[in-house]
């Protein structure tokens, strides 16, 4: 029924961690890059986390092989998706509630594959970032997600 004969539209992005054991797919809007400064994003991260995101319905997992997810003890409506292979970080999503965030699913930028076209639009929690840190006085600031 469909009028295009051909395949399929493409992904809008495609990424994979270090070692490739978790590879996925965007078919959807993809949001720019937020920088996560929150405590959480930072000891998992080891800095802060650069996440862009999109709906959880438009991401496609290409390789799951070595995906594991983290859920903090004292949070574990929360998850965190990494490569136990590499160790690489690739995910975070809330996992059921009312959250703003219910229907997404954030993206480690980096895991992204360039050029993104994308760029940074918000630091949050900027109260957690580290004090080593300089936050870049161009992207605007919030202290909550
Ligand atoms: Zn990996
Ligand atoms: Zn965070």
């Amino acid at each position: 029924m469909s009028e295009s004969a051909g395949a399929a539209p493409g992904p809008v992005a495609s990424g994979h961690c270090m070692c490739g054991g978790v590879a996925y797919e965007v078919h959807g809007p993809i949001r720019q890059v937020w920088n996560c400064h929150c405590w959480r994003c930072r000891r998992w991260t080891g800095h802060f986390m650069a996440a862009s995101g999109c709906e959880r319905s438009d991401l496609r997992l290409i390789s799951d092989d070595s995906l594991a997810w983290h859920h903090p003890a004292d949070d574990p409506n929360v998850a965190y998706g990494f490569c136990r292979e590499c160790g690489g970080s690739l995910f975070w999503k809330v996992i059921e509630g009312e959250h703003h965030q219910i229907g997404t699913i954030s993206i480690c930028a980096g895991t992204l594959d360039p050029p993104t076209g994308l760029h940074t639009e918000l630091a949050i929690f900027v109260d957690d970032a580290a004090d080593y840190h300089a936050l870049d006085p161009a992207v605007p600031t919030e202290n909550r997600e």
